[in-house]
């Protein structure tokens, strides 16, 4: 069965499609993205923006996934379109496209959870077998979730402050790397040295499993102001980023007896991230390439698992949502 992804949670127009094989494996055939440029001058994402450009974009999106897989429209058997949570507006229009979609083919809707989309990133990879820890590291959330079956996530740790992305965006700009300051920051950090400035881990010493960003931002600018080379500040703050991130997650997974690691969201296309956690000698999974931020093919992989799961029609009636914690989801 052929199911079509929608994401239009943010300011990327992500669509895919994913094949959902008898056996219950899956694969990705296509995953395309328009990445908005109109919010360049803004400093930020300007929602009514972004909105308008999703409505204008989603039809050539669409038309370039079903090109890329090589399936006309047709052929579709079920479609799952992200309802939260992200901006209402701009969820909207791919969330509306979707519920049209199914209902003009006559073919299953699934409403799909932002974050259970990043998580299933990583099935384009390798089958996502709970019990496992899934850490989503991306520009809204630094989220750790015991996933003890398929479809139930227990949060058992998140940031206190900013997010890991959004750290990494706020030192880029604040050390003048630019922006996406994620990839900025990586690359800058290769020829900086990760000692030059001696961040501290967050909550060193903590009993739970949470996280925190905002202390080292403000240690980057006050380096940043001291002097500090912008390669040098890159690879310091990554290097320390990548340790809690890396310390706080083989904890949690040793002390609740876990041996898999998915590590999805768009921190987790950063190399040097990769590369720690690799080391863990946990078994580590990430998403595939183009899928770490925001696309439609995640969508899909998160619909294709729950059409096999058996809750894969949910959610017609559902609206978008702004705030919506990923609980453990069930069908109608
Ligand atoms: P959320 O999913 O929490 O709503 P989002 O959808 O905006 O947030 P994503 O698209 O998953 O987030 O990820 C975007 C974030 O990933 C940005 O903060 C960006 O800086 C970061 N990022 C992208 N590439 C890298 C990289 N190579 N290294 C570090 N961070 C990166
Ligand atoms: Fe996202």
């Amino acid at each position: 069965m052929l199911v079509l992804g929608i994401d239009t949670s943010c300011d990327d127009t992500g669509v895919g499609v994913v094949e959902l094989h008898p056996d219950g494996s899956v694969s990705v055939r296509s995953n395309r993205v328009w990445s908005q440029t109109v919010h360049a001058n803004y400093g930020g994402v300007m929602p009514e923006l972004a909105s308008r450009e999703h409505v204008e974009r989603i039809d050539a999106v669409m038309g370039d996934a079903l090109a890329e897989a090589g399936v006309s429209v047709e052929q579709l058997g079920a479609v799952a379109a992200t309802s939260g949570p992200g901006l209402v507006g701009a969820l909207l229009v791919g969330l509306m496209y979707g519920k049209g979609l199914s209902q003009g083919l006559k073919i299953p809707f699934h409403a799909t959870h932002h974050l259970e989309g990043h998580i299933y990133a990583a099935a384009s990879e390798a089958e996502l077998q709970p019990p496992y820890l899934a850490l989503v590291v991306s520009g809204g959330h630094t989220h750790l979730f015991d996933v003890r079956a398929e479809g139930q996530y227990e949060l058992v740790g998140a940031t206190r402050d900013d997010a890991a992305g959004e750290a990494f965006d706020k030192v880029a700009r604040l050390s003048g790397l630019g922006y996406p300051g994620g990839p900025a920051i990586a690359e800058a950090a290769k020829l900086g040295d990760p000692k030059a400035v001696p961040f501290k881990v967050p909550l060193a010493g903590q009993k739970g499993y949470e996280f925190s960003f905002s202390g080292l931002k403000t240690a980057a600018l006050l380096a940043h102001r001291a002097g500090a080379k912008p390669e040098d500040l890159a690879a310091s703050f990554q290097a320390v980023a990548v340790k809690s991130l890396v310390k706080t997650s083989v904890r949690a997974a040793n002390d609740l007896g876990r041996n898999t690691l998915v590590v999805s969201g768009g921190v987790a296309a950063n190399q040097a991230l990769r590369e720690a956690f690799l080391q863990t000698g946990l078994r580590v999974l990430f998403p595939g390439k183009g899928l770490n931020t925001d696309n439609g093919a995640m969508i899909a992989l998160a619909g294709a698992a729950a059409i096999r799961a058996g809750r894969g029609e949910h959610g017609l009636g559902d609206g978008a949502t702004a705030y919506a914690p990923l609980a453990n989801v069930e069908g109608d």
